[in-house]
């Protein structure tokens, strides 16, 4: 038998433990969690506490608790516990023990190697020093690699496929983003740029300042015990996770103290659109970064093949968003991006002690999954039917998404909801695999918000909820095979069916930027569709005329052939032919102008 050598991470915030069996990387458990917090305490009694105790104990005994202390390995500081002074490798060595009994109680039997993983950052002297802390803990270090390189060889095992990846690493306290090269099983770390002091306290410290902000302008001056600003901390991190899979959320604190003798309750609601414009300028920081590290590698978005997302914080929505929007990259989380470095450092400890090892294994939804609706196309000035994501393709299962979309008529009662499987934003593209109506919704004015929520679980059934959120009406429906593949006659026959559907697009009402359909409503919209279409139509055709005289001969005839053609289209009230001259001709215009 091999001997065992264990992985760690040894985190800002957070510390893990793993190894490798059956030749995948397999965390292992303290308890019920597989995340140690890298908190160390001494209470009152004068015991240690180590992890979740510990951290529990910071937030009212702060000068018996040391936290982050990463942040000072190798500076030469002491840090004060309970009274007493300790080197930053002595409060590391308690996490590094403690993850080494985790091992040692779970494996059941003695762990004398590891490798630790370290930031790329880290300077020898830093490198150094947590060699010194694994060897106070009783753990030879065999090895310490950086934490991006940990991250690739969680996804890419063995490593011989010649890439170039991005990991981006955004954890509690600390940021880093790393262009990383991988060939003939050597994984590199070509540039590296972050922020030691960038991560989700921050977004969390935000969402503190917004939640004191209310009770201040309910309440007036207030003055808070250190066990109820605990209470908000903790109140503010949960909300800020709970934001990560749901539009909405309610922060509720009953008794946060006494105000002229009488109870303060907290009870607030926050929306994902509040929460992302307060973190924004630092997932922009964190974007700047990006860039900069990309210049350090000598190379742009487009020869990076891959972006890794590692640190509980990227999993926030809008770091995706900005993945996707600004440098045009679909990033993976596939890997629980919590665990990825200390899965990828049992990679590196297998491979050592000479096991056969392979990548992670999880298990993931090949499709995406989303709902339709209508959004407006502000180039061509036309209202596009778009799938929306709820569960994005390559996601861990079980999972669990919500988004918020709005009816678009004073009075609507009734809501149609769509899910599709697949990957295009067309619908008609992807294939519909359930469908139904919410009724007797309250008579409110347009824009009143219904939460659909996908829950893809285990065994690959989607169940899908709506909810009127003013009254918590809702309606529910479970697709079985959500991620079996279609064989091609019910693909077919699933096309033809969206087809239909699609034949009567036009009939939507548009306001706003999402839309769910009322078929009551969709008479009277079509008319007013109609005559606004016309409107576009003429002013369209009015921009093409001027242009007319400037403009070579041949494009000319061009001009003339799509204005016919939409005065044709006007004339026998072709709408599908009407759109698609409009839209030619919208771009004929652009490219003449520019
Ligand atoms: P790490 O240092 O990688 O363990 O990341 C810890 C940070 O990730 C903490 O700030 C957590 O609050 C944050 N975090 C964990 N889960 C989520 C989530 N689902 N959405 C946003 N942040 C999260």
């Amino acid at each position: 038998m091999n001997e065992i050598i264990i992985g760690i991470d040894l985190g800002t915030t957070n510390s893990e433990v793993a190894v490798v069996q059956d030749a995948h990387p397999v965390l292992l458990k303290n308890q019920n969690s597989v995340i140690l917090p890298s908190y160390v305490g001494i209470d009152q009694d004068g015991a240690l506490l180590v992890g979740e105790a510990a951290r529990n104990q910071y937030a009212v005994y702060p000068e018996r608790t040391i936290k982050s202390v990463k942040r000072l390995m190798g500076s030469g500081d002491q840090v004060e516990m309970a009274g007493k002074e300790y080197s930053p490798q002595e409060i590391s060595a308690i996490i590094l023990k403690s993850l080494k009994e985790i091992a040692e109680k779970q494996l059941k039997q003695k762990v004398e190697k590891a490798v630790i993983t370290v930031p790329a950052y880290f300077s020898d002297v830093q490198r150094q020093a947590t060699r010194e802390a694994g060897e106070i803990a009783g753990l030879e270090v065999v090895k310490m690699i950086n934490e991006p390189t940990a991250a690739a060889l969680a996804y890419e095992g063995d490593a011989h496929v010649g890439k170039t990846i991005m990991v981006y690493d955004l954890g509690g306290g600390t940021f880093d983003v790393s262009v990383v090269g991988i060939e003939d099983g050597v994984i590199e770390v070509i540039a590296s740029h972050g922020n030691n002091h960038l991560g989700g306290d921050d977004f969390d410290r935000k969402i503190v300042e917004h939640l004191l902000e209310h009770l201040k302008e309910e309440h007036g001056e207030i003055s808070l015990a250190p066990e109820a600003e605990a209470r908000i901390s903790r109140a503010a991190e949960q909300a800020k996770i709970t934001l990560s899979d749901n539009p909405f959320v309610t922060v509720k604190e009953e008794y946060l103290f006494e105000k002229d003798g009488v109870p303060v309750h907290l009870d607030l609601e926050i929306s994902r659109e509040e929460y992302e414009e307060m973190i924004t300028p630092f997932i922009e920081e964190s974007m700047e970064a990006v860039h900069i590290a990309l210049k350090g590698a000598n190379l742009t978005a487009s020869d990076i093949e891959e972006v890794l997302l590692v640190g509980g914080s990227s999993r926030t929505p809008l770091v995706q968003q900005y993945f996707e929007k600004e440098i045009g990259l679909v990033p993976h989380c596939e890997i629980d991006p919590d665990l990825c470095v200390a899965a990828g450092a049992a990679v590196q400890a297998g491979m050592i002690s000479g096991e056969e090892v392979s990548t992670v294994l999880v298990d993931i939804t090949p499709y995406t999954f989303s709902t339709a609706s209508l959004q407006v196309n502000m180039q061509s000035m036309s209202y596009d039917m778009v799938c929306v994501p709820l569960i994005k393709k390559n996601s861990p299962i079980p999972v669990k998404k919500s988004e918020v979309f709005y009816t678009v008529h004073d009075n609507q009662e009734k809501v149609q909801i769509e899910v599709y499987q697949g990957e295009s934003t067309v619908p008609s593209e992807n294939i519909l695999i359930g469908e139904f109506m919410i009724t007797g919704l309250s008579r409110k004015p347009e824009g009143n918000e219904i939460i659909d929520t996908f829950e893809l679980d285990k065994n690959g059934i989607l169940h899908v909820t709506a909810i009127e959120k003013c009254t918590g009406k809702s309606k529910k429906i479970e697709i079985d095979n959500a991620m079996a593949k279609l064989d091609k006659k019910e693909m077919d026959k699933a096309r033809g069916k969206i087809g239909e559907l699609f034949s009567s697009q036009s009939d939507y009402d548009i306001d706003g930027e999402y839309v769910v359909v009322d078929e009551e409503n969709q008479e009277e919209t079509k008319q007013g569709e109609d005559a606004k279409e016309a409107v576009e139509a003429e002013a369209l055709i009015k921009k093409a005329e001027a242009l007319m005289d400037d403009v070579e001969t041949e494009d000319q005839e061009e001009l003339v052939e799509l204005v016919e053609a939409i005065r044709d289209a006007l004339k026998v009230a072709d709408g599908a032919r009407l759109g698609e001259s409009m839209h030619e001709l919208n771009e004929v215009i652009f490219y003449l102008e520019s």
